[in-house]
């Protein structure tokens, strides 16, 4: 694979992350609301909530998954703006260039493999 080939499939692959990321927390956010909603409207007569464990399980459960979201669109933000100024991507733990085939799999990498398995990120 080409340097020029490589950045332009990079890119590709950052755009249809942040795509796929957003999706993810806009589902999040959605399901958030239709969750308060529902226990907004149940609220009123039953003080004894049997659902109420499940509900805030379910809660933290979406409020989890949104921040994830949120986490990695600034990660993959700081990768574009990464690639826009030309740095190559190097780990943040030995200063190894990340490998291109990484990156394409996992656009927002901050590790190269072997300090990635080594810190369990
Ligand atoms: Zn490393």
């Amino acid at each position: 694979m080409t340097k020029r080939n490589g950045v332009a499939a990079l890119r590709k692959a950052l755009k249809d992350r942040t795509a796929e990321t957003q999706q993810l927390l806009e589902t999040a956010e959605n399901d958030l609301v239709n969750l308060r909603a529902a226990k907004n409207a149940e609220s009123d007569d039953d003080e004894h909530d049997p659902d109420g464990a499940t509900m805030s399980a379910e809660w933290s459960r979406l409020e989890g998954r949104a921040a994830d979201a949120r986490d990695e669109l600034a990660q993959l933000e700081q990768a574009r703006r990464r690639l826009d100024d030309g740095d190559p991507a190097v780990c943040v733990d030995c200063g190894e260039p990340i490998p291109m085939e990484r990156l394409l799999v996992r656009p927002m990498a901050d590790r190269c493999v072997d300090c990635a398995e080594r810190t369990g990120r």
